[in-house]
């Protein structure tokens, strides 16, 4: 083992037993100069932290070493100076985005960030070919390719709900890009409620409600966002209800979205309401952990990017709320790609995200990584904790280590305690062998998959 590696292990134990304040505060940029006949050499960045290592931490260190190391027996800590003025280098290389930053780069690497088409106000970004299609959204992106099919005809109106974030304003536009793609003679219109509601009040404020009128009733696809913005206002629901059975009677394709079916919104009117009954209504619901890890995958790809499934996973298991949330979160981490030009460590990946993610979720324990690992492989939980040196067991335990440490950042003793009363020599070992053959064979990292999709949707 090198000095390197030995230190890395030994601040890998300490960053589990200290505060994160105190770790960064006090042990980045320290190293080990020196390991000779049981004395060790620590190199620390000034005098404050030599001071503070010697008189706080000093037993914490001391017993870390002795983990690995039974031989060490005295530690003593130097100033570098040389290494300070290295490190004050690298820090700047090696930072987490400031709010600023990110945002900035939130928009840099907003995916093809071109111009909405000033014609039909289609962004086309939007498109079919990076909307991923699971069974939370299938019905609707079905009904979306018979529209496309044929407009006019089969769904119309055609009805979109569902919550924030989920892709609804993404397959309102995907149908309205398409269809223009296909038809180019089509006239094709997306307009917010907002917007639309916008337009009938500058309109009956110049009195032109019929240059407005003849514009919005000689369209062939009239795709309006966020209809729940309507309610309550009864002059554009009244254009609106006009425009709809105007262009409804030419067969014109009519595409809607809402937050909530039509049935809950408050204060439609009526006879708006009922025109919606019985016309084809899809709702989007909500990806599961699987697809939210395609999605993420989906789009680094889009991005030509890569990102290591440990990242992607724990952006999916944690950010559940929406895919808006989700894009937020890979945003963040390719900033610091970016920026950095590195790969961020686990514990940089909570760092970024904490805004984010305000609760990391507990999201598993040791026992369930051991059970589902168990599970998995079709053995008793009981032989992987117990000594037994069975061959079939090895496999199945070395991946029980690895997830206890990446997905529980678990001290590499308490890995070893837990499965077989071993060393942790071996959990090292075990970590680095599963890392190495995930890297090298393709569906062992799918195995490694499956067992975490089972661990984050094992409830008990
Ligand atoms: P909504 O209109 O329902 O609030 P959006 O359509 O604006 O949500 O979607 C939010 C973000 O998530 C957008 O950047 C969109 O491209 C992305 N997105 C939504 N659904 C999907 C999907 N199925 N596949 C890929 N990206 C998606
Ligand atoms: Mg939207």
């Amino acid at each position: 083992m090198t000095n390197e590696e030995l230190w890395q292990i030994v601040l890998g134990e300490i960053e589990l037993s200290i505060s994160k304040a105190s770790y960064i505060t006090w042990f980045k940029n320290t190293n080990v100069l020196s390991n000779k006949d049981g004395q060790i050499v620590i190199s620390v960045p000034n005098a404050f932290t030599k001071e503070w290592l010697e008189n706080k931490y000093s037993k914490i260190i001391q017993k870390a070493l002795r983990n690995i190391s039974k031989d060490i027996k005295e530690t003593s800590y130097v100033i570098n100076y040389k290494k300070e003025a290295e490190s004050a280098k690298k820090k700047k290389k090696k930072k987490v985005p400031s709010k600023l930053e990110v945002s900035i780069l939130d928009e840099q690497l907003d995916f093809n960030q071109i111009t909405v088409d000033k014609k039909t106000n289609l962004n086309p970004r939007y498109s079919l070919d990076n909307f991923v299609v699971a069974s939370f959204n299938e019905l609707a992106h079905a009904a979306a390719q018979s529209v496309i099919k044929s407009p006019g005809r089969t769904y119309n109106p055609f009805f979109i709900y569902g919550g924030v974030g989920i892709g609804k304003t993404h397959l309102l536009q995907a149908i309205g890009n398409k269809i223009a793609k296909e038809n180019s003679s089509k006239k094709i219109i997306y307009v917010s409620s907002e917007k639309f509601t916008d337009d009938v009040i500058s309109a009956i404020a110049k009195g032109e409600m019929d240059k407005l009128k003849n514009y919005y009733r000689k369209i062939d696809v009239l795709i309006i966002d966020d209809i729940q913005f309507l309610a309550g206002k009864e002059k554009t629901q009244e254009e609106f209800f006009h425009t709809f059975n105007t262009l409804y009677e030419n067969n014109k394709q009519i595409i809607l979205s809402s937050d909530r079916p039509p049935k809950a919104i408050p204060t439609l009117e009526e006879r708006l309401r009922s025109r919606f009954e019985g016309v084809m209504i899809a709702d989007i619901g909500h990806p599961d952990l699987e697809t939210r890890i395609v999605i993420l995958k989906t789009k680094i790809k889009d991005l030509n990017l890569e990102l290591p499934d440990e990242i992607l996973n724990y952006i999916a298991s944690n950010v559940q709320t929406n895919i808006r949330e989700l894009e937020g979160a890979l945003n963040r981490i390719l900033a610091f790609v970016k920026l950095n030009n590195s790969i961020p460590a686990q514990n940089q990946v909570v760092k970024i995200l904490k805004n984010i993610i305000s609760n990391p979720q507990k999201r598993t324990t040791h026992k369930n990584i051991i059970k589902i690992v168990a599970e998995f492989y079709d053995i008793d939980p009981k032989d992987l904790t117990d000594r037994s040196r069975k061959k079939e067991l090895v496999k199945p335990r070395q991946v029980a280590m690895y997830l206890l440490r990446w997905e529980l950042k678990s001290s590499y003793p308490f890995i070893g305690a837990k499965l077989g009363g071993r060393d942790h020599t071996t959990a090292i070992y075990a970590c680095e062998k599963i890392t190495k053959e995930k890297e090298n064979n393709d569906s062992f990292e799918e195995e490694l998959n499956l067992i975490r999709q089972r661990l984050y949707n094992y409830t008990s």
